[in-house]
């Protein structure tokens, strides 16, 4: 039996009986580290996919070990038995405890659609059963912050940040990244989500896709400072980044947020 701590990020009908119906739930997210005892915090940190199948034989189990149910969006800790055959992807659901609910999401919409953002990028941007602790941390640190907190664009835009730098695909913002000519401070420059970073006005033609990005918006992305006026187009930014590395757009396109 596998004990893991780890943030859900699917949906699951509250309760035993509720879950027993996830049966037919086609997939369930989780941001896991792994921990073997409940109060050890090992370094490791995994997404772990495919929750879904719960075993009626295990009622009794779940009746004394699960709490109240599996909400979006909250931290616990979860014991399964991994799938038998890794391609079904589903394990065998035995023990849920709920350690932090992040209620302070649901008090507004723009901390929720968020969250969810967050959730959604990680997910897609993580393997199953790769360790990523520093993005456990940064995420759990994000949805703690947004419980409190009125602005949330500035806090995605950190957080994309340290998703695409935990997954190597910061885009390379000093230089061509066709044929290295250095890219000078203070000017506005081609950018190509696909090529991972700038691209000069001489490889520009000969990209496939490139975007036009302002000299301000430059100078925020590299310096890691947006104000009120670059904040928005950094934030879209770095959500067409990630949406051109998973091969589609993201939530953040039909949220208020953007
Ligand atoms: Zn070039």
């Amino acid at each position: 039996m596998t004990l893991r701590r780890g943030l859900f990020f699917g949906s699951a009908p509250a309760g035993v009986a509720g879950a027993l119906e996830a049966l037919d739930q086609p997939r369930q997210d989780m941001f896991c580290d792994r921990t073997r005892r409940k109060r050890s915090v090992d370094p490791s940190a995994a997404h772990v996919d495919g929750l879904a199948h719960l075993a009626q034989d295990l009622e009794p189990v779940l009746g004394a070990e699960v709490a109240v149910g599996i909400d979006l969006l909250e931290r616990g800790e979860v014991v399964f038995l991994p799938a038998i055959r890794a391609e079904a992807g589903l394990g065998t659901l035995t023990e849920w405890r709920q350690t932090q609910p992040f209620l302070g999401l649901r008090a507004t919409l723009p901390r929720w659609y968020a969250a969810q953002y967050a959730a959604e990028i990680t997910a897609a941007m993580t393997e199953q059963g790769d360790p990523h602790p520093g993005l456990f941390e940064a995420i759990e640190q994000l949805l703690t912050t947004l419980c409190t907190s009125e602005e949330v664009a500035g806090l995605l835009v950190a957080f994309q940040r340290i998703l695409l730098e935990q997954a190597g695909l910061w885009p390379d913002l000093t230089r061509c990244v066709t044929c290295d000519l250095p890219a000078p401070e203070g000017r506005a420059a081609f950018y190509s989500a696909q090529q991972g970073g700038l691209v000069c006005r001489i490889c520009q033609p000969k990209t496939q896709e490139t975007r036009k990005i302002g000299a301000a918006v430059l100078a925020a992305l590299r310096e890691d400072h947006c104000d009120a006026e670059t904040l928005p187009a950094v934030l879209d930014l770095l959500d067409y980044t990630i949406a051109h590395v998973i091969g589609r757009p993201t939530s953040l396109r039909k949220s208020p947020l953007i």
